[in-house]
């Protein structure tokens, strides 16, 4: 099941006419930050890396997606 994909930015739906004006879509490097729901939770992917919660068994339902600024990763890990 596809969800829908979400700027991180502005929060707007990027299937639904994006604003293209907003600055993260001038941003060549970006991640996919994911929201899944599983049979024993949820769990967070980037780019398809689960990188907390259980692994979805038997196949997990997306919950939302961010298009997320490599950049600001960056600086949160570095921040951390
Ligand atoms: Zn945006």
């Amino acid at each position: 099941m596809m969800s829908d994909i979400y700027c991180s930015e502005c929060d707007e739906d990027l299937a639904s006419g994006h604003d293209p004006d907003c600055s993260l879509h001038a941003t060549p490097e970006t991640y996919k930050l994911t929201l899944c729901d599983g049979a024993e939770g949820q769990s967070i992917y980037l780019d398809d890396h689960r990188i907390a919660g259980p692994k979805p068994w038997g196949g997990g339902t997306v919950v939302k997606t961010w298009i997320v600024r490599a950049k600001d990763l960056k600086s949160a890990i570095e921040r951390a």
